[in-house]
C-alpha cells in the first residue's frame, strides 16, 4: 500500500502548504535525533521528513493525490538515460525471480515515474566553444489534461479490481511430489495495481500520459564537447499513470569546422606559407572565433613549427580560462616556376652554395645523375 502521507504529518486531504509546514515544523522540534534521543524518534523523524518532502513538491503531491507513491519509482529508470521500456522496476525484477511471493507487499502503485529520453543536437564550433541557447523539439509522453493523470473518463473513479480483490496477486495451489504449493504472482487483471478503470480516459486510454510534441529550450554552456550530454531534469517521458517525468539528455554533435580541428578545450589550424614568406618572415592575418589574430612569422620559419596562440581555444567546462589554438605552418615548394624565377632561384642556390644537391651521400654517380640521365 501507498504511505498514508497526509496521515504520518497529522494532516487531512486538501490540507495547504503553510498546514504541511506547520505540521512538519511542529513535529520535527519534537522528533529531530537533535533533541530526542529515543531510537524510535529517529525512525519517525524519518518518516515526517518523508512526508514533507511528498507532500510539499507539486509534482510528488499529485501522486499521492493519485493514490500512488512518489518514491516508489521503481529501479527500471534509476540511471539509464535509454529507460521507459522493460521493467517496470524492483517489483517486476522481484516477481520474475520469486513468482510474487512476498507476503508482506500490497498492490504496487499504478503511478510510476517515467522513463529517460535522449535527443541530438547539432551544433557548429562557435557554439560549443561559446555556448549557446537553442529550441529543440521533442516527442514524449505528456500528462493527459483530460484525465490529469488519473487515467478514468470524466466523473468516473477507478475500482477495485475484483479478480484479486485489491491485493494486486493471485494465489494458485498447484500438487506436486513436496505436497500443496501455493504460488503467488502478479494479478494478470490489474497487472499488480489492486484497481481497474471500468470507463477508461478517452483522450489517453487509461494510461494517464498522451504523446505530444513539445519545445524545449537548451541552454549549452560554453565549453561543452562532441559526445557530452546535458541532462534536463523531468523533461522525459511522464510515467504511466501520469507519475513523474523522468529526464530528458541532449547529447553534443558538433559539426566539423572547415578551418578548425578540436582536440579537448584545444583547437588546430593549418596554414600555407610561401617558401620566400617563411624565409624572410611575415604578418598574416587569421580569422581566429575571437574574430581577426595577426600572427607573427619570423624569419626562417620551418615546415612544421607550430604557434600557440595562448587562451584562444575552447573555455573550460569545470574551471576558469580556455585552452590555446595551435597554428600549424607548413612552408610551400613553388611550382611552375617561369624562365626569369627559375633564374633567380639558381643564383640564389649559387649565392648559398646549395647548387650541387647531387653532393650527399649518394656522390657524383649517385640517385640525382642516374635520374638525370634516365630522364634524358
Ligand atoms: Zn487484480
Ligand atoms: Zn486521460
Amino acid at each position: 500500500m501507498a504511505t498514508d502521507y497526509y496521515g504520518v504529518l497529522g494532516l487531512s486531504r486538501g490540507a495547504s502548504d503553510s498546514d504541511i509546514k506547520k505540521a512538519y515544523r511542529r513535529l520535527a522540534r519534537d522528533l529531530h535525533p537533535d533533541v530526542n534521543p529515543d531510537p524510535g524518534a529517529k525512525e519517525r523523524f524519518q518518516e515526517i521528513s518523508r512526508a514533507y518532502q511528498a507532500l510539499t513538491d507539486p509534482e510528488k503531491r499529485r501522486i499521492v493525490d493519485l493514490g500512488g507513491d512518489p518514491f516508489d519509482n521503481g529501479a527500471g529508470t534509476a540511471g539509464s538515460p535509454f529507460g521507459g521500456a522493460g521493467f517496470g522496476g524492483l517489483g517486476d525484477i522481484m516477481d520474475a525471480f520469486f513468482g510474487g511471493g512476498g507476503t508482506t507487499r500490497g498492490p504496487r502503485s499504478r503511478v510510476r515515474a517515467g522513463g529517460d529520453a535522449l535527443i541530438q543536437l547539432e551544433l557548429d564550433l562557435d557554439e560549443t566553444v561559446f555556448g549557446t541557447t537553442e529550441d529543440i523539439t521533442v516527442d514524449t509522453a505528456v500528462l493527459c489534461d483530460l484525465c490529469t493523470g488519473a487515467g478514468t473518463a470524466p466523473g468516473t473513479h477507478a475500482t477495485t479490481c475484483t479478480t484479486c480483490a485489491g491485493r494486486g496477486e493471485v494465489q494458485s495451489v498447484q500438487r506436486s511430489f513436496l505436497g500443496q504449493v501455493v504460488s503467488s504472482r502478479t494479478c494478470p487483471t490489474c497487472a499488480g495495481t489492486g484497481q481497474v478503470i471500468p470507463e477508461p480516459c478517452t483522450r489517453c486510454g487509461g494510461d494517464g500520459r498522451v504523446r505530444a510534441r513539445r519545445t524545449i529550450q537548451v541552454k549549452v554552456p560554453a565549453g561543452v564537447e562532441d559526445g557530452m550530454r546535458i541532462r534536463l531534469t523531468g523533461h522525459g517521458e511522464v510515467g504511466p499513470g501520469g507519475g513523474p517525468a523522468g529526464d530528458l539528455y541532449v547529447e553534443i554533435v558538433e559539426r566539423a569546422h572547415p578551418v578548425f580541428t578540436r582536440n579537448g578545450e584545444d583547437l588546430h589550424c593549418r596554414v600555407t606559407l610561401p617558401m620566400t614568406a617563411a624565409a624572410l618572415g611575415t604578418t598574416l592575418t587569421l580569422e581566429t572565433l575571437d574574430g581577426d589574430e595577426e600572427i607573427d612569422i619570423r624569419p626562417g620559419t620551418q615546415s612544421g613549427s607550430v604557434l600557440t596562440l595562448r587562451a584562444k581555444g575552447a573555455p573550460r567546462l569545470r574551471a576558469t580560462g580556455r585552452g590555446n589554438l595551435h597554428v600549424h605552418v607548413e612552408v610551400e615548394t613553388p611550382t611552375r616556376l617561369d624562365a626569369e624565377q627559375e633564374k633567380l632561384l639558381r643564383e640564389l642556390a649559387v649565392l648559398r652554395g646549395e647548387d650541387r644537391p647531387a653532393s650527399s651521400s649518394e656522390g657524383q654517380g649517385g640517385l640525382f645523375s642516374k635520374l638525370r640521365d634516365a630522364l634524358k
